[in-house]
C-alpha cells in the first residue's frame, strides 16, 4: 500500500476473482461460465461494430433496452444496462443502502456483497442460513432493512421459490429488496413477473451465464422507473458509456436468438443432473441445484485437497476458504464430454487417496 491510499479506504479488502490462468489450458469449471460459444449473429453483430470504435457508445442503451423489453415483457424504462451485473449491484447497493437502510444478506452468498458494501460504507449484518444451506424465509419478513438475495444462491445453487421471495418484498415496503438472478436461467422461475406489482422491488440479471457473454460485461436491472431512474443518476454520475459499443451489439444481438441459449440451458440442466448423480455415486454430498454449478462435499476428501489434486490433473474448480463451506467445491457444468472428464479424474484422485 502506497502512503497517498486514503483512511477511508486503505482497510477495504477486495474481491477474490475465480483463477483465470492463462499458463495452461484447464477444463474450466470455476467461474461459472458456459461452455458454448456466444451465437452466431453476436458475433457478426461485434465484427460489424468494429468498424465504430471512434465513436462513443449510447449511453441510454436504446437498442438494448428495446430488446429487452421484447423479451421481458416491460417497457423499455423499466431496464438499465450494466457492465456486467457487479455493477449493477454496486450502483443498487449505492442507490438504495446507507446508514439508514443497512443491508442485509445471508451468511453464506455471493462474496461481493460484503466488498460493495464496504467501498460504499453502508453498514450490513450477515443472516446465517440454516444447517442444509437454506434461507429461513421469516428472518427476512418485516426487517425494514434493504435486503439483498441472489436466488438460485451463490456457491450453494439452491433456490426459493418465487412465494418465498413475495412474502419478503411485500413485508419491507419502505426498503428495496434486490434479487440477484445470475443464475434463474437454469431451471428457476423470475421474480420480474412480480416487478410490475411490487414498487420496492430490484432485480439483477447477467449475460454471463445462460447467454455465454462472461467476456463481454453486460448485466442489468429490472424494476419500476422511478427504482431505475435512481440507478441511472448513479450511472450518469459514474460513467454513462458504462456499455461499450461491442457490448451493445452483442447483447442486442443475442435478445434476438433466445432460442439458442434456452437450448443451451437445457443442455446445461441435462448435464447437471448427470453429474450430480455421478457425484453421488462417488459418495459425494450435492446440494439440490437450480444454477449452472453444483456444490458438492465428500466425507473421505478434504474440500481443499480435492481442489488441488483437480487443478493438477488440468480440472478447474472453486474452492472457497471460509470456515462453514471449506470442506467443499463449486463446479461449474460444462459439455458432457467436460463432466465424463470430471468425473473421471475423481475416480483416479479416489483411487490414489485410498478412499
Ligand atoms: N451475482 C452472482 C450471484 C454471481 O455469482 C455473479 C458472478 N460472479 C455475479 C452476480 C456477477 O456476474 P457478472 O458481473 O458477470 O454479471
Amino acid at each position: 500500500m502506497s502512503k497517498f491510499f486514503t483512511d477511508r479506504l486503505s482497510s477495504l479488502v477486495p474481491y477474490v476473482p475465480g483463477e483465470q490462468p492463462q499458463d495452461k489450458k484447464y477444463i474450466k469449471l470455476n467461474t461459472n461460465e458456459s461452455p458454448f460459444p456466444p451465437s452466431e449473429g453476436v458475433r457478426k453483430a461485434v465484427a460489424e461494430e468494429a468498424s465504430k470504435l471512434q465513436l462513443y457508445s449510447d449511453p441510454e442503451c436504446t437498442e438494448l433496452r428495446r430488446e429487452m423489453a421484447k423479451v421481458y415483457g416491460l417497457p423499455e424504462d423499466w431496464f438499465v444496462m450494466n457492465n456486467g451485473s457487479d455493477e449493477t449491484l454496486n450502483f443498487a447497493f449505492m442507490a438504495f443502502a446507507d446508514e439508514k437502510h443497512p443491508l442485509v444478506f445471508p451468511d453464506i452468498t455471493y462474496g461481493f456483497y460484503p466488498v460493495f458494501a464496504e467501498i460504499n460504507h453502508i453498514p450490513y449484518e450477515e443472516i446465517p442460513l440454516k444447517e442444509d444451506f437454506s434461507i429461513d424465509v421469516n428472518d427476512y419478513i418485516g426487517l425494514g432493512k434493504t435486503v439483498v438475495i441472489a436466488n438460485p444462491n451463490a456457491p450453494t445453487g439452491k433456490y426459493i421459490p418465487l412465494s418465498d421471495i413475495e412474502k419478503i418484498v411485500k413485508s419491507n415496503p419502505q426498503n428495496v429488496v434486490i434479487i440477484d438472478e445470475a443464475y434463474i436461467d437454469f431451471g428457476g422461475e423470475s421474480a420480474v413477473a412480480l416487478v410490475p406489482k411490487y414498487d420496492n422491488l430490484f432485480v439483477t440479471g447477467t449475460f454471463s451465464k445462460s447467454r455465454s457473454m462472461a467476456g463481454v460485461r453486460l448485466g442489468f436491472g429490472i424494476a419500476n422507473p422511478a427504482l431505475i431512474a435512481d440507478i441511472n443518476t448513479v450511472r450518469f454520475s459514474t460513467n454513462p458509456y458504462n456499455i461499450n459499443r461491442l457490448t451493445s451489439k452483442a447483447g442486442a444481438a443475442a435478445l434476438r436468438e433466445q432460442k439458442y441459449y434456452n437450448d443451451n440451458c437445457k443442455t446445461i440442466m441435462k448435464n447437471r443432473e448427470w453429474t450430480e448423480k455421478a457425484l453421488l455415486e462417488l459418495g459425494f454430498e450435492v446440494i439440490p441445484s437450480k444454477s449452472n454449478f453444483l456444490f458438492a462435499e465428500n466425507p473421505d476428501i478434504d474440500g481443499e485437497t480435492l481442489y488441488l489434486a483437480l487443478k493438477e490433473k488440468g480440472v478447474l474448480v472453486r474452492h472457497f476458504t471460509k470456515e462453514r463451506i471449506k470442506q467443499y467445491n463449486r463446479i461449474t457444468i460444462g459439455t458432457m464430454e467436460q463432466m465424463q472428464i470430471l468425473v473421471d479424474k475423481i475416480k483416479e484422485i479416489k483411487g490414489e487417496l485410498g478412499v
